[in-house]
């Protein structure tokens, strides 16, 4: 991916804030990070749609880091749809709010209430959560959002859950009209801010897709993995069907890792920051690993199950090729699947390239000619 040309400083950030962008290594903004940001500066609300990868954490994170003071109440929430982008993003502020001495509370499900209170006491003035968590701590009385002035939905198309009348910044890699009206709804007059349409894909992802027998996915899946020897994210749609293809690839000698909604938060955490070191280096997981998880070292993403949305296949696949990086995106689909592939080739605005693996019969797609002669009325 291209950075811009530009400079941070010249966005309007202020000193303390460019001090930390510097610090963190950060030297040009990227393409949505030079647009949003001195939007955001002033105060507009915003809808970004940028590919994955391409910085849009710190686009929000910046200019509200640089609106906000120590001290002063609870004046920002950011929204995410997993408590893994939420601990991800407070990383985030805890770089770049450093220089206003920010601080920022997570409130997450599936872990304790109490150290997360604990930290509402402390005077946050920033909180990143998961909309569930944060409700029961609403109705618990634990924080108001009387003094809220910024909002972010982080993975927006997902979020529209509630409605704030305050700074509201929106960003995702992708944007379904009608979630859009949805959004205008909350939002005053926003800015909407396109670095490319919404659903292109990332560049940097080469993409592959094996139609096979259903008898042969897991045949094909062992070749995948034995033949691309980087960190790979698998996807399944369920979370039985994550345990049983886990089971199935332990049995094999793969030393895999397993992610989904059924796991208790800490075997959560635990199997995302042994992922993160790369050991195991494969991870089995289900949607809820889709969208926002930042780890670069991941070289591979294979869609085990076609995902069922189509926006699904664009955030998927973006958990590899972050940033400046490269990686490949597979999908093992069956003739069940060509409905749902034909509606991510019509998204993305590209065909996925056909490959076979060599040994494992491919699934020819042309309709055979008994098709026809079996249904002569569809005809012309
Ligand atoms: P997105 O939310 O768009 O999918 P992230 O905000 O997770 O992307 O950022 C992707 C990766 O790019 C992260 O590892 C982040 O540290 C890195 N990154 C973001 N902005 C810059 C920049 N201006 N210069 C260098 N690296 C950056
Ligand atoms: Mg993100």
């Amino acid at each position: 991916m291209k950075t811009t040309a530009q400079t941070f400083a010249e966005l309007g950030l202020s000193e303390a804030t460019l001090r930390g962008v510097a610090k963190h290594g950060f030297v040009h903004p990227t393409p949505i990070q030079a647009k949003v940001i001195p939007v955001g500066l002033q105060g507009h609300d915003v809808i970004g749609c940028a590919q994955t990868g391409t910085g849009k954490t710190a686009a929000f994170v910046l200019p509200i880091a640089d609106r906000l003071t120590h001290g002063k109440g609870i004046r920002c929430v950011i929204l995410s749809p997993t408590r893994e982008i939420a601990l991800q993003t407070k990383e985030f502020l805890d770089v770049f709010g450093q220089g206003h001495h920010l601080r920022a509370a997570v409130l997450i499900g599936g872990v304790a209430m109490g150290p997360q209170t604990s930290a509402l006491r402390n005077h946050p003035d920033i909180v990143v959560a998961t909309p569930g968590r944060l409700l029961d701590h609403l109705e618990r009385r634990h924080l108001n959002l009387q003094k809220v002035s910024e909002v972010v939905l982080d993975e927006a198309d997902r979020m529209l859950d509630m409605g704030f009348h305050r700074h509201t910044m929106m960003l995702s890699a992708t944007m379904p009209f009608a979630v859009e009206g949805l959004a205008r709804q909350y939002l005053r007059d926003p800015m909407r801010i396109d670095v490319a349409p919404p659903g292109t894909l990332k560049e940097g992802i080469v993409h592959r897709l094996y139609l096979v027998d259903q008898g042969q996915k897991r045949t094909a899946l062992l070749r995948l993995l034995k033949d691309e020897r980087g960190p790979t994210l698998v996807f399944v749609r369920m979370k039985h069907e994550a345990d049983r293809l886990a089971r199935f690839l332990l049995s094999e000698g793969f030393d895999i890792g397993i992610l989904h909604g059924d796991r208790s938060q800490r075997e959560r955490t635990e199997a995302l920051s042994a992922f993160r070191t790369g050991h195991p280096r494969i991870l089995v997981a289900t949607d809820i690993a889709a969208r926002g998880l930042d780890i670069p070292a991941i070289a591979h993403v294979i869609h085990y199950d076609v995902p069922q949305n189509a926006e699904d296949y664009v955030h998927r696949s973006g958990r590899t090729a972050r940033y400046q990086a490269t990686g490949v995106a597979s999908v093992i689909g069956t003739w069940m699947d060509l409905t749902s592939i034909k509606a991510i080739e019509k998204l993305v605005g590209q065909t996925l390239p056909r490959c076979t693996i060599e040994g494992i019969p491919a699934f020819v797609e042309t309709p055979p000619k008994r098709f026809g002669r079996l249904r002569p009325r569809m005809r012309h």
